[in-house]
């Protein structure tokens, strides 16, 4: 099926993708179709235990942020504006309750995003960052007012880079600059993942290190019951890499050997952060995972 396909190409296309890809736009766009293409089939990894236990199998869906312009005299030659491209959060759910995978930068973006998480008629009981960088959990605060019960959880190694994103120096010098006004003045820090597993309704989902790939210290977050990995930004579809981190070789083999990881789990969907590409239709979109 298509989904494997994209899986077992992933990496020519990742290195393909590292050449260099345009940044195009793309409007808010929660991808149904990806996860129609989930919601079909049965949940044939779960152990003979967890079906004594009539566990209701999980499902996931993904909310595509709206891209926005960044502010930046920083641009390619031949381009007029620099588009932040699209970011993607996952929600995973069961039959009462669910977990949000990452949220956008602005408090515009965090707010059409709880919005989406509330019509879904769940009990979002936590927010996972897959990494540190604010483009992935600066929304986390404004989706916690819709959410005060939520816990917002990290590794601590991810902590440490999102205290870094979320200083003084990093705001003024960085993105307050590029989105003027747009970033929550009350960022949230994810308090400490303790051990490497979130409980959903009897499933694990499991925070799995990767090591070095977009920046230091990156995750994704691996539901073995549906096979499904949230790759964060260790995953890119159709959108130039952020390379600037890793200037040299030996970073750019630890983020191949991230894919390689994530590989080795042999998921059934990858789920990329930053992706631009809005569905035709599912089988058009998992050609193009990753
Ligand atoms: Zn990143």
């Amino acid at each position: 099926m298509r989904f494997e396909e994209a899986i077992v190409t992933s990496r020519r296309e990742f290195l393909s993708n590292a050449l260099g890809t345009a940044l195009v736009t793309a409007s808010t766009w929660p991808i149904r179709a990806e996860a129609r293409s989930m919601h079909g089939q049965s949940d044939s990894s779960t152990s003979n235990s967890e079906r004594a236990t009539q566990k209701t199998p999980l499902s996931w869906d993904v909310f595509l942020a709206v891209s926005i312009p960044a502010i930046t005299s920083d641009l390619p030659p031949g381009e007029k504006e620099r588009p932040w491209p699209p970011i993607s959060s996952t929600l995973i759910s069961g039959e009462r309750d669910a977990v949000l995978v990452d949220t956008p930068i602005t408090v515009e973006q965090a707010r059409a995003l709880a919005n989406w998480v509330l019509a879904s008629g769940k009990n979002l009981t936590t927010i996972y960052a897959t990494h540190g960088h604010g483009d992935h959990f600066f929304g986390a605060s404004t989706v916690l007012e819709r959410f005060p019960s939520a816990r917002f959880v990290a590794r601590p190694d991810v902590i440490k880079v999102m205290r870094q994103q979320a200083s003084p120096k990093s705001l003024a010098t960085f993105w307050n600059p590029r989105f003027p006004g747009q970033i929550s003045s009350h960022l949230a820090i994810a308090e400490e993942l303790a051990g490497n597993v979130i409980n959903l309704e009897g499933h694990d989902l499991v925070s799995v290190p990767l090591g070095f790939t977009d920046t230091a210290s990156t995750t994704c977050l691996y539901v073995p019951s549906i096979g499904l990995i949230v790759a964060g930004d260790a995953a890119y579809n159709g959108v130039h890499l952020h390379l600037s981190e890793s200037p040299d070789r030996q970073k750019r083999q630890e983020w191949i050997a991230a894919l390689d990881k994530m590989e080795s789990l042999k998921p059934r969907a990858v789920i990329a952060g930053p992706r631009f590409r809005a569905p035709r239709n599912a089988d058009d979109d998992c050609a193009g995972t990753i």
